[in-house]
């Protein structure tokens, strides 16, 4: 559905439609391209390309690439397959706000002509003086009154890197007594002397993100700019440079709360430290809140785009129950993943009533209600696997699995009953005997003692063994990097069990990467993106069939 959730910016929409004051919805996701997209990324998708589907409107994907320091093309392609993959199209090709180096230029000499912005030769930690505090007003840069010849040839030659890095700046003329610390005549050109991954060496300088980001805006036609809060003491200064510059159209920036979810760090500067000191495999770990770390994961763009909605969008930046996602995503799979059968600690089960040369095939559904996902014949042989907690020589009667002595129903299969165990010397128990319970495949047993519970089985022969990575929340903390939180240290130690020795029923080796299945009274899985093939099969744990960090 494309209907987001009403929320105060679909009603500043459709004031502005009703009202004729846009004749069109025009948004943009501008990232920086230095890192992976991330949880929050995907919400702030959802709003922009969400808003513009839903009032007929056109979205922008634009890399908001004016600093090279961190940026790269790796970045520019994950951030796009990203949005695609989250099942959005943007409108026309790629933009890049590097592409509009050459206006902002002009547009800076233009303020520059027009007495409204001025070259300062002051250091950073002087600057940082003059700037004054919240409490205290800045004092005017000596180099403030510099005259326009004097500014255009300094620009000039910042342009041509005849200065080295630090040695000056360009600033806007506006108001060092300003209470607005952003209004006390920002920054709008830095001398950086790296090449761009664009724009190679053709530039000296940069412009900062306040001088591009509203005359990005403005280029595109963008109609509403919405951005998360942190930028809405920026909003006079995006207000500024279009009511001071010749551009072409007239932007509103508006904002909303960023999504911070529990459990969860969305900084892309700390997942970027995750990858770097290798507490995970990559950005696309499974463990990491990355779009294509949740995607190999198992998570699926539908159910991600259900939890943007279900958040709602608003204007407080408060933390979201990571278990709301977590449940997006088991309501999802639920409803769409066909079933399976797999064993993650098998132990053996011997029939010892079934022939050895005897193979059945048994029908199973692979979905309870979901008659469109068709069925799977399931190989029956003398010997099984189950897993080795579903079996106990005694239990009491809230065990409901095989205990010796007692039934249990292999599921869409036999009901059997354990006669007997083979331990080895030291105790533990390496086999079961049984029989099976003859007519008992979608029947309950003739002499009316029922089995006490249904399990999943492999078939030893049959089956096939597979690698199944066991996931879990990468941290322990409900807030891992909240006020003085060292990120670092909530690591949960248990994010990631490997088990080797899994065996899994022979449909699943038809499995395709990053196809997701229920195995059934284990979870969610999904076969690795990357790692699985039917020769050596690995599937990753989505999410388990119910919330266990709560109970
Ligand atoms: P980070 O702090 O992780 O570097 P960022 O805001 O600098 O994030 P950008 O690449 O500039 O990253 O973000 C692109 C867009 O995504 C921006 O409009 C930004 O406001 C939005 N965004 C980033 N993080 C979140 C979040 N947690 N919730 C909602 N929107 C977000
Ligand atoms: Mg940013
Ligand atoms: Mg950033």
């Amino acid at each position: 559905e494309n209907t987001p959730a009403s929320n105060f910016l679909q009603t500043i929409i459709s004031d502005d439609l009703a009202s004729g004051k846009v004749t069109e919805i025009v948004t943009r996701f501008p990232p920086e391209p230095n890192g992976y997209l991330h949880i929050g990324h995907a919400k702030s998708i959802c709003v922009n390309f969400g808003l513009a589907e839903a009032n007929g409107g056109r979205c922008n994907l634009r890399f908001d690439d004016t600093n090279p320091e961190k940026e790269s093309q790796e970045f520019i392609e994950s951030i796009q397959q990203d949005v695609r993959w989250l099942g959005f199209t943007w409108d026309g090709e790629v933009r890049f706000a590097s592409s509009y180096f050459q206006q902002f230029y002009e547009w800076a000499v233009y303020l520059v002509e027009q007495g409204k912005a001025y070259v300062c030769d002051l250091n950073a930690e002087q600057a940082r003086e003059y700037r004054g505090t919240l409490k205290e007003p800045g004092r005017n840069s000596p180099y403030r009154d510099r005259p326009v010849a004097e500014n255009l040839d300094l620009l000039a030659r910042m342009k041509a890197g005849e200065f080295g890095e630090g040695e000056r700046v360009l600033r806007a003329r506006i108001d060092m007594a300003s209470p607005n610390m952003n209004m006390r005549d920002p920054i709008l050109y830095r001398i950086r002397k790296m090449p761009h991954h664009q724009t190679g060496t053709e530039w000296a300088i940069y412009p900062t993100y306040d001088f591009a980001h509203g005359q990005e805006d403005a280029i595109e036609g963008i109609t509403h700019s919405i951005c998360t809060l942190e930028f809405e003491d920026h909003r006079p200064l995006y207000d500024w440079f279009l009511d001071n510059l010749p551009v072409p159209s007239r932007p509103r920036q508006y904002e909303f709360g960023r999504l911070n979810p529990s459990y969860t760090i969305t900084s892309k500067r700390k997942l970027k430290q995750l990858v770097d000191e290798a507490v995970v495999a990559g950005w696309d770990d499974p463990r990491m809140p990355t779009v294509s770390g949740m995607r190999r994961r198992g998570y699926t763009p539908a159910a991600i785009r259900k939890f943007c909605d279900m958040i709602g969008t608003t204007r407080s930046d408060g933390v979201v129950d990571v278990a709301m996602l977590e449940f997006a995503i088991r309501e999802d799979l639920n409803a769409n993943a066909p079933r399976a059968m797999a064993v993650l600690k098998p132990l053996k089960v011997v029939l010892t009533d079934y022939p050895e040369d005897k193979t059945e095939m048994l029908a199973a559904p692979n979905h309870p209600t979901r008659e469109d996902l068709g069925q799977r014949q399931l190989p029956f042989t003398r010997e099984v696997y189950i897993d080795a907690e579903d079996f106990r020589e005694e239990a009491n009667k809230k065990y409901k699995r095989l205990v010796l002595g007692k039934r249990v129903r292999l599921r869409n299969a036999y009901v059997i009953e354990a006669d007997a165990v083979v331990k080895n010397d030291a105790g533990e128990i390496v086999e079961v005997h049984a029989h099976t319970i003859p007519n008992t495949i979608g029947e309950n047993p003739e002499d009316g003692v029922k089995p006490k519970g249904v399990i999943q089985w492999v078939s030893a022969s049959a089956g096939k063994r597979a690698e199944i990575r066991l996931y879990d929340r990468l941290f322990n903390h409900e807030a891992p990097d909240r006020g003085d939180n060292d990120f670092m240290a909530h690591i949960n130690p248990e994010s990631l069990q490997i088990v080797n020795n899994a065996w899994i029923e022979p449909s699943l080796l038809e499995a395709l990467p990053e196809q997701g299945f229920q195995f059934e009274r284990e979870g969610y899985f999904v076969a690795d993106r990357y790692d699985h093939s039917s020769e050596m099969p690995v599937f990753n744990k989505t999410i388990g069939l119910r919330d266990t960090w709560n109970d």
